[in-house]
């Protein structure tokens, strides 16, 4: 199968946008992902899904430890920074939350340290156990058919 067809198929399904965040020597680094799903509420688990290329891979290997930033709508420039999609360097404030640089104004901040790490093809799975939340409100930044989204109103349908 070509890899568009892949690609288009996982895009029709709508994602929120994170920050994976993770320090190691006294660096930071940041990479956008929308490859995150809550895994197990006892003891309470999620994952990400980090590709081979990336510099996240090594960062992670080695300081056993990342940062989930779920974005909000107005983010939508820090996501294409950390995705590379703006090529100057900026410098970034981060917050903290325990041992782990955090992005300011994220819907929410979520640290784990690794529980466990799987590699599946040209991806590792690295399950993390969290540590500790951060919640503000506001409306989440999307991802839908390889384009950002705002949801333009919540709607209930229950
Ligand atoms: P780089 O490409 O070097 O870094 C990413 C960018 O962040 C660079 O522009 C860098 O300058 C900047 N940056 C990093 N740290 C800092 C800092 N401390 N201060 C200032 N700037 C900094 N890939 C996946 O593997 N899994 C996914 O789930 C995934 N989901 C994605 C979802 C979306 C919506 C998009 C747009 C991309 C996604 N990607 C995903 C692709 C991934 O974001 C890019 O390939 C990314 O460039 C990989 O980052 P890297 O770790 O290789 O580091
Ligand atoms: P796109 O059309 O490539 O993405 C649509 C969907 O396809 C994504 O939401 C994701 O579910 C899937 N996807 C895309 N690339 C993938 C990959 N290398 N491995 C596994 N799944 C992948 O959208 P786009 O705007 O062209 O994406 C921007 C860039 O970010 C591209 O280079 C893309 O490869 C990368 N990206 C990577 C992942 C990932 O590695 N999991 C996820 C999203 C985007």
């Amino acid at each position: 199968m070509d890899d568009r067809m892949f690609r288009n198929a996982m895009g029709k399904f709508a994602t929120g946008v994170t920050v994976i965040t993770t320090e190691l020597d006294g660096e930071v680094h940041g990479m956008t992902a929308n490859a995150f799903m809550s895994v197990s509420l006892n003891p309470k688990l999620v994952v990400i899904s980090i590709g081979e290329k990336a510099k996240m891979l090594n960062k992670i290997n080695e300081s056993k430890k990342f940062a989930v930033n779920i974005l909000a709508d107005e983010q939508k420039e820090v996501s294409m920074m950390f995705a590379g999609q703006i090529k100057e360097k900026r410098d970034i404030e981060f917050d903290r939350l325990g041992d782990l640089p955090v992005i300011k104004d994220s819907l929410a901040n979520i640290s784990c340290k690794v529980y466990s790490q799987h590699v599946e093809g040209d991806h590792t799975l690295f399950i993390g156990e969290v540590t500790d939340i951060v919640l503000r409100d506001g409306e989440p930044l999307a991802f839908y058919e390889g384009k950002y989204r705002e949801i333009a109103k919540l709607v209930d349908v229950n």
